[in-house]
């Protein structure tokens, strides 16, 4: 399915719906404006693609709702040409919404078969974006370290390897807590072994999982 002039136009009414809702990053504004959400998603469902809401995918999982999307990348402030590690690529629209505003993007699936579709969309896309199968509480050390890591699942605990793959001056997005509601968590590596943490209110996520999922 190709961009249209209808899904432009949702997709305008989605960004300023967004901005009521208190996302003021610009560049996060305008990837989104830019990002053709629907492709992400089952062509069937064109007019669920710009709601504010999240939507199921297959293997039991979720595309995030839109003010999540942009309220974790806010808070990752992005800056172009920043390395930023995406665990949880699931259908791929947030890894197009980070490559849209210039960063390098790592992304981590632990289903086979969402890699391979999110893969098969975004270089559809023509995002130029590194893709893994795997499990993401690993990271990928050999391609760090981070300015930024966005975690899109809930995590029951802060997961340390990864805190060890981010830059000093780096940032971790990640929703933190239990299955049902988990609190949205910033950690700064402000030095070596030293990070600042802060919390920016509650979400709910599908969990973190550990291993991987080579089938439906
Ligand atoms: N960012 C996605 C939405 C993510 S939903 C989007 O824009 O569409 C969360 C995703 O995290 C799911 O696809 C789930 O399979 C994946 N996930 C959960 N635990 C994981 C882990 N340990 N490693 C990698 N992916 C994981």
């Amino acid at each position: 399915m190709t961009d249209t002039f209808e899904a432009k136009g949702k997709r305008k009414k989605l960004v300023e719906e967004l901005r009521k809702k208190g996302i003021s990053d610009e560049e996060v504004l305008r990837a989104m404006d830019t990002v053709p959400r629907h492709q992400f998603m089952d062509p069937a469902f064109l007019n669920h693609a710009y709601l504010d809401k999240a939507f199921p995918l297959s293997s039991g999982q979720t595309i995030s709702q839109p003010f999540t999307v942009a309220f974790q990348t806010s808070l990752l402030e992005v800056k172009k040409r920043d390395k930023i590690l995406e665990v949880g690529t699931g259908s791929g629209y947030q890894a197009a919404v980070l490559a849209e505003m210039g960063a390098k993007v790592y992304t981590i699936e632990r289903f086979r078969e969402l890699f391979i579709k999110a893969q098969q969309t975004l270089v559809s896309l023509g995002y130029s974006i590194d893709f893994f199968y795997g499990d993401g509480y690993e990271g990928k050390p050999q391609y760090g370290p981070f300015d930024g890591i966005l975690i899109t699942a809930a995590a029951p605990e802060i997961p340390e390897k990864l805190l060890q793959q981010l830059k000093i001056g780096g940032r971790m997005v990640v929703p933190v807590g239990a299955q049902g509601s988990q609190v949205m968590t910033v950690i700064e590596r402000a030095g070596e072994e030293l990070f600042d943490y802060s919390t920016h209110g509650n979400f709910t996520f599908v969990p973190m999982l550990k291993g991987t999922v080579n089938g439906k």
